[in-house]
């Protein structure tokens, strides 16, 4: 595991447990021959709005729980250092692996649907695949609810 200083300072802007979480991910992905980079972790509302502008994110979304501190952006980390943001089929084994190994620990991804099948949501330029997005919901069941409750 060699994180660099900037993915370290992004993992101490999470909650406890979702920081909590993420690490057991990284040293099973890491068990398994996958090397992870952290990349977003916490976020503004001001920057939620541009990634929707940008089509990075569902359109209206407002927030998101990276605005909580309870999602990371996940990727793998080339042999050189570098990030992979490969999504065809040379990289579907990390990315299931990925999937795998996040819900083992309860958090929710974004990358497949229970079923197996990829989870596209809707872009302002076309369709998402948000395949690293994991996010850490408990006790809560929603995204209102845990605003409300950490926000107050
Ligand atoms: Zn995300």
């Amino acid at each position: 595991m060699n994180l660099t200083p900037g993915e370290l300072a992004r993992m101490q802007r999470l909650t406890a447990e979702t920081r909590e979480r993420i690490w057991r991910v990284i040293d099973d992905m890491a068990a398994r021959g996958f090397d992870v980079y952290v990349g977003q972790t916490t976020r503004t509302v001001e920057e939620v709005a541009a990634a929707v502008a940008a089509g990075r994110a569902s359109v209206g979304m407002k927030t998101d729980w990276h605005v909580l501190g309870r999602a990371a952006d996940l990727r793998r980390r080339k042999p050189d250092g570098g990030v992979n943001f490969d999504q065809g089929p040379d990289s579907e084994p990390f990315w299931r692996a990925l999937y795998e190994t996040a819900t083992s620990h309860g958090l929710r991804s974004l990358a497949y649907r229970a079923d197996g099948s990829k989870l596209i949501i809707h872009g302002a330029k076309g369709p998402i695949w948000d395949s690293g997005h994991v996010e850490w919901r408990e006790p809560y069941a929603t995204l209102a609810e845990a605003a409300a409750a950490e926000q107050s």
